[in-house]
């Protein structure tokens, strides 16, 4: 996921994603108009950074009428004017915002307007260090040092941080006031960690919730008196699959037990190495994180249901860090064609994979969405299992796959596959540590209906004529029971090239239970460029009108039609 959003929903902001794409800013657009308040929310939920080229009053009735978790209250939101001549630090100023709207605006030639006190007078902001560092101190200790900086107007910068020694605070050996590395702060000493050397081990119970290890985190940030967010999060190999450490820390890194039963912790559990095989998880993922000489800086602390440890390393962590990446397959639904009708969660999971798996068609549809191509793993139609089976293999190796299908993923698709291979191979112990998560889409049926008015507003159902796995006695018993039961059907794979007298054989059976003008809709393509939809009724359908890119929704006997629309009722009195 890229760091920051940009929110330029006019033609003329987008020169301002221009000036920021040239000056190597690595960020995502939102160019959908009339949504900026969807693109600054489902942003802040992701824990992205925002910058917004619109008026500041929008953000501000935007953040007033929002209930953010108190977790995205200080996410960095800069307001640019769609000129770029000013970058306006709203949000979470010390948390990045400040730099952030100093490095917007210089690529645009504009200039910041930075509203918080210490950066107006030393030219810094010592709570928002630069990336790769963390402040060691509670706001109580931050505020206390930063009145006595701004009063004395001096400070002892020998052990200070470069990029303190680069600001303008006044150097001086003699000064009551310290900035320095590595040690506790305390009212006359502010101190700063490397974050790059700080390693977050954690172990949980089998459907723990994302709070319990939250508060946990808490707990630890308030003993150590410094921000975990920058740090790196380790856990043991079976717990790839656990929701709440997907929640917490999507990047996070995995040992097997035989890899944390090696470190000398200093409170094993036998409990956990019996439940295990390892007696210890939080303390030994983080000390295997932090790697050799590593100090454990925060022991194990608990709650009912999770266990969180802290390591430092000696010197900082490089990005190639030990352990495996999570096992993450996300079987997605594009919805039945155009971007606006993709989901959020879809789209997000798409531009985090780093493969993605599907039939070529779905896979090029994608890459209109997501941008940027992928590593594509492309499949004929048909395939199916091997698709699926490729999807596992390749997302149990640590990485974070896409399998991509239309409409829903559930609905006559790849999802169950995948859950059947699980089923049927429990030996295969890397498909079962994989996470695996179904994304919703709008399924055909839904979408078509829609066009037409609200023809699924009473019982529905859906079947598929496809008899390529289904023996077609079976799907005509459904067609009949239905029929009979007066549903409402929507029709799947109505027809190819090799199947063409299955339709036919359905309307048969449905006209005798059902009058000649009931009303039927048909869509050729729904929400793709050529779309075609069609109000008609049953004994004027045309199954020569039909192909498998339609489908077909037959209404009860008693839906209706009016204009060029059709609904079916659901008994409601109205007057
Ligand atoms: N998972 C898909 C269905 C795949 S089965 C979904 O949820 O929509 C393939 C069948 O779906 C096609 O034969 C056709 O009947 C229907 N279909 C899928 N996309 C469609 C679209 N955009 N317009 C009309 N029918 C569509």
């Amino acid at each position: 996921m890229k760091k920051f959003r940009l929110i330029c929903p006019t033609p003329t902001s987008v020169f301002i994603a221009d000036k920021l794409l040239l000056s190597g800013l690595d960020f995502e657009k939102w160019e959908r108009p009339n949504s900026i308040r969807q693109g600054l929310l489902t942003a802040l939920n992701r824990g992205q950074s925002v910058v917004a080229v619109c008026a500041l009053g929008i953000i501000v009735r935007v953040l007033s009428d929002a209930k953010l978790p108190a977790k995205t209250a200080q996410t960095p939101i800069i307001c640019i004017t769609e000129n770029g001549k000013f970058a306006i630090p709203v949000l979470g100023g010390h948390n990045g915002a400040n730099r952030l709207a100093q490095i917007v605006a210089a690529s645009t030639d504009g200039q910041a307007i930075v509203t918080t006190a210490s950066d107006q007078s030393f030219d810094i902001a010592l709570d928002d260090p630069p990336d790769g560092w963390a402040m060691v101190a509670d706001p109580r200790q931050f505020s206390n040092f930063m009145q006595a900086l701004l009063e004395e107007g001096r400070a002892n910068l020998n052990e200070a941080p470069q990029w303190v020694k680069d600001s303008s605070i006044p150097h001086n050996e003699a000064a009551k006031l310290k900035i320095s590395v590595d040690e506790r702060s305390t009212d006359n000493n502010l101190t700063f960690v490397q974050t790059s050397r700080l390693a977050v081990g954690i172990g949980c119970e089998r459907g723990c919730s994302a709070s319990d290890i939250y508060a946990l985190l808490v707990e630890a940030e308030q003993a150590l008196k410094l921000s975990l967010d920058d740090a790196i999060f380790g856990s043991i190999d079976i717990k790839q699959d656990e929701g709440a450490l997907v929640e917490i820390a999507p990047e996070m890194r995995f040992f097997t037990a035989e890899e944390l039963a090696q470190k000398k912790v200093p409170n094993p559990s036998d409990i956990v190495l019996k439940e295990v095989g390892t007696p210890s998880v939080a303390e030994a993922s983080a000390l295997a994180l932090a790697g050799k000489d590593a100090t454990l800086i925060l022991p194990k602390i608990k709650n009912q249901r999770a266990t969180l440890a802290v390591a430092k390393s000696k010197s900082p962590m490089s990005s190639d860090f030990p352990g495996r990446g999570r096992s993450h397959l996300s079987i997605v639904g594009l919805g039945p064609g155009s971007e606006d009708l993709c989901s959020e969660q879809a789209w997000s999971a798409l531009i985090q994979s780093t493969k993605w798996v599907g039939y070529s068609l779905y896979l090029d549809q994608a890459e209109q969405f997501a941008g940027e191509a992928r590593q594509r793993l492309d499949f004929k139609l048909g395939d199916e299992e091997a698709r699926c089976r490729a999807a596992l293999d390749a997302a149990s190796k640590g990485k974070r796959v896409a399998l991509i299908c239309s409409g829903d993923p559930q609905v006559y698709a790849m999802a169950q596959v995948v859950y059947e291979l699980l089923a049927r191979h429990p030996e295969r112990s890397e498909w079962q540590q994989t996470f695996v998560e179904t994304l919703p889409g709008i399924t055909a049926m839904s979408a078509l209906a829609a066009k037409v008015g609200a023809p699924l507003g009473h019982d529905f159902c859906a079947i598929s004529l496809s008899d390529l796995n289904t023996p077609w006695e079976v799907i005509e018993k459904k067609v009949k029971a239905a029929a009979e039961s007066d549903f409402v059907i929507g029709f799947y794979n109505p027809k190819s090239r090799t199947r063409n007298w299955q339709l036919p054989r359905a309307i048969e059976i449905l006209a005798r239970n059902r009058p000649d003008d009931c009303p039927v809709a048909f869509g050729r393509n729904v929400a793709r460029a050529d779309e075609n939809i069609t109000l008609t009724t049953l004994s004027d359908l045309n199954p020569d009108d039909i192909d498998m890119f339609t489908c077909v929704i037959v209404g009860a006997s008693f839906t209706q039609r009016h204009k060029n629309f059709m609904f079916t009722p659901r008994g409601y009195k109205l007057s």
